[in-house]
């Protein structure tokens, strides 16, 4: 494994800079646009960052860094090989270049003047940006909540090229997740757990293919928790205790204490009357909104984490 030649202390040096660009930077989402982060990073202008296209770049170079105590970091991209907004897998190795020169940026090897280091030493920093960036791009989190059998697709989930994922899970020593046949999931949203008849998914209410598996795979948590027979255990509005033989409203507030699907009250109604999970927004049945979610319960689902 290619990150088995990076002592361990770069390896712990490598995570301690990652988390301090992510926090800096407020990344919150994957997948990570790098040329995004790039142009951020050179507004924010700490260190200052410049980037500039070219074509004087030799063929086989994506991009590169030089580092001046007057200028700060000039990033160049090799104009004959950029391809921006990404398209193909292709494309994406762009996407891989930029993390990695960022690597070098954040790691702050460009400080000490290239002539100064040794070829070994020159090496190792290429391995360490190409590093940071497996990590930037497809951090653990990311890699072990995703479904493979789509591989070019998880790829592009990802924003990576299908080789940089390749190479990715070789590093970790898991290349046999790419052969696995992964676990259902919702397109959309991730959710992996779905009531034995569900026709529709319970988080974000997309029709549930059930041939069909996801690329990522997201745990909800059961925002109001129910008993076996699908009642909260606490009103999910006033927050009373209830014991098992009170009726389907809180005795307090006569709030219903079931997660009953919408239409069940829609006039001339009781269309559908089905009781949902404790962390349904939408109904399993119907796809209609839940009242946990009608009554703000619930928050609306609104992205993958
Ligand atoms: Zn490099
Ligand atoms: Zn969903
Ligand atoms: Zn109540
Ligand atoms: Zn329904």
């Amino acid at each position: 494994m290619a990150n088995d030649l990076i002592p361990k202390h770069r390896l712990e040096y490598i995570d301690l800079k990652l988390k301090e660009l992510i926090r800096r930077y407020n990344i919150e989402k994957w997948p990570v646009d790098c040329i995004d982060l790039l142009v951020r990073m050179k507004e924010k202008g700490d260190p200052p960052v410049r980037l500039l296209a070219t074509r004087s770049l030799k063929d086989d170079t994506d991009a590169c860094t030089i580092y001046s105590k007057e200028q700060g970091y000039i990033v160049k991209f090799n104009k004959n090989k950029f391809r921006y907004p990404f398209v193909t897998s292709a494309d994406r190795r762009t996407n891989f270049t930029a993390a990695h020169e960022i690597g070098h940026i954040s790691l702050e090897h460009l400080l000490i003047p290239a002539r100064l280091k040794s070829g070994m030493e020159s090496k190792m920093e290429e391995l360490e940006a190409n590093e940071f960036a497996a990590r930037l791009l497809m951090p653990d989190r990311l890699i072990f909540s995703c479904n493979y059998h789509a591989f070019a697709q998880t790829a592009a989930y990802m924003n990576v090229s299908k080789a940089a994922l390749r190479r990715r899970l070789a590093n970790m020593g898991r290349i046999d997740m790419a052969r696995s046949q992964g676990k259902r999931s919702c397109f959309k949203c991730g959710n992996t757990s779905f009531s034995a008849f569900a026709r529709f998914c319970c988080i974000c209410g997309d029709p549930i293919d059930s041939s069909k598996r996801g690329i990522r795979r997201v745990v909800y948590p059961v925002g109001i928790p129910q008993d076996r027979y699908k009642r909260a255990l606490a009103c999910p509005k006033c927050g009373t205790a209830l014991d098992r033989n009170e009726t389907e409203r809180c005795s307090i507030c006569g709030t219903y204490v079931f997660n009953y699907c919408t239409g069940y009250f829609e006039p001339g109604g009781s269309e559908c009357s089905y009781a949902n999970p404790g962390n349904a927004r939408y109904c399993e049945m119907c796809g209609r909104p839940t009242c946990y979610l009608a009554e703000k319960y619930l928050a609306e689902w609104d992205g993958m984490k």
